[in-house]
């Protein structure tokens, strides 16, 4: 991936990324996830979870020491925000960071963080003084671990694991300077669920390709199964939700290159686009029919993928209430 340009490719060439737009960044997303979410799920943690935060809170001296060791795959990252007991309502946070002397003394643990037990550097969301602050915390530091999470059976191809903090102490020169509260980390999802909104397509055209060859092959009652009615209205319906997803994409990709984007437009895609994966994979296994639940066939590990992709990155239901708040102006999260 780093050969090809794919780590943080919509970053700036000064610190050795590849500097595309927008739009041709999301179809980078696209074909990655057509083979795997896992795999677009490594490429979007290293770029848009902690290439973009020391991009946008690092120092320059913190810009230039990671950017392009990032971009050129040398190191790897991991982006720590998730708690055990903190999903969906990252600022009850309990993770703590206190200063002392050169140092910061960090407590807490992460969960569910992609990337975590192969990663050089975590880039650590915790508070200090109550506010929430980004810590670049390095594979080594002293009372740091990263144990793997398994058994899942979702994103496999993907490595998942916990950060464990126990008086961790890490230079204070680790400390991300410009980040300042929960926006910061949210502003990086934000970068993220614009790479899932069009990763996910990827996932839907894998499936409907799949579905398509195998209903045009597939012989019941002397005739290919794509002759019957029933089976092309599911194909109809998986091409007119893969061009809308793939419309909602393109708009949203132009008006992130002409800096208009806003967050609530980026829920929208990420919470269409991933529901009508997930629906386009669920159609896809049904067309296979038996055959469709094995590993043979691609359809059900998109599907089983997109039940994650679904859930991380603010669940359906969290984008639901981004937008309805937004659009009524009445936050309903408590
Ligand atoms: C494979 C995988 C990789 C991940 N990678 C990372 C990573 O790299 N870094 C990271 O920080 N995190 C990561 N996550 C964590 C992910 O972002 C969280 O799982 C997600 O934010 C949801 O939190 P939760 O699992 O605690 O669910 P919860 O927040 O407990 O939610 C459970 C259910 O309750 C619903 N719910 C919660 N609050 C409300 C409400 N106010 N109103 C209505 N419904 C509500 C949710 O929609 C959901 O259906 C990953 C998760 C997975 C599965």
């Amino acid at each position: 991936m780093a050969e090809l340009g794919l780590l943080g490719a919509n970053l700036p060439e000064k610190y050795g990324c590849a500097g595309v737009n927008n739009v041709a960044y999301g179809l980078m997303m696209q074909e990655l996830e057509r083979g795997d979410s896992g795999i677009r799920s490594f490429a979007s943690v290293q770029g848009a979870l902690v290439m973009y935060p020391i991009y946008a809170f690092g120092s320059e001296t913190q810009r230039r020491k990671w950017l392009p060791a990032l971009a050129n795959g040398e190191k790897i990252g991991c982006f720590g925000l998730t708690e055990p007991d903190h999903g969906s309502d990252p600022g009850g946070m309990e993770t703590t960071a206190v200063k002392d002397g050169n140092n910061y003394i960090l407590n807490g643990a992460k969960m569910w963080i992609t990337n975590g037990s192969v990663a050089d550097v975590a880039v650590v969301w915790a508070k200090l003084d109550g506010v929430v602050r980004g810590f670049l915390v390095e594979k080594g530091a002293s009372g740091f671990s990263a144990p793997e999470m398994m058994n899942k059976h979702s994103l496999r191809a993907s490595v998942t694991s916990e950060l464990v903090f126990q008086d961790c102490r890490i230079p204070a020169d680790n400390l991300l300077p410009e980040s300042k509260g929960l926006a910061s980390p949210l502003s990086c999802l934000t970068q993220a669920r614009y790479g899932i909104a069009w990763g996910v397509i990827g996932a839907a055209m894998a499936c409907y390709h799949e579905a398509l060859t195998y209903a045009k092959t597939r012989i019941q009652f002397n005739k290919p199964i794509a002759s019957f009615q029933l089976v092309q209205q599911k194909l109809v319906y998986m091409l007119t939700e893969i061009t809308k997803m793939q419309l909602l994409a393109l708009q949203l990709g132009r008006l992130k290159d002409q800096k208009k984007m806003k967050f609530t437009q980026v829920s929208l895609a990420k919470r269409n686009n991933v529901y009508q994966a997930l629906e386009i994979a669920r159609l896809a296994r049904d067309m296979l029919g038996a055959n469709g639940i094995t590993s043979e066939y691609q359809s059900m590990r998109h599907m089983c993928n997109l039940e994650t992709v679904k859930t991380y990155e603010g669940t359906h239901d969290i984008h639901t209430l981004i937008i309805g708040g937004d659009v009524t102006g009445i936050p309903a999260f408590s």
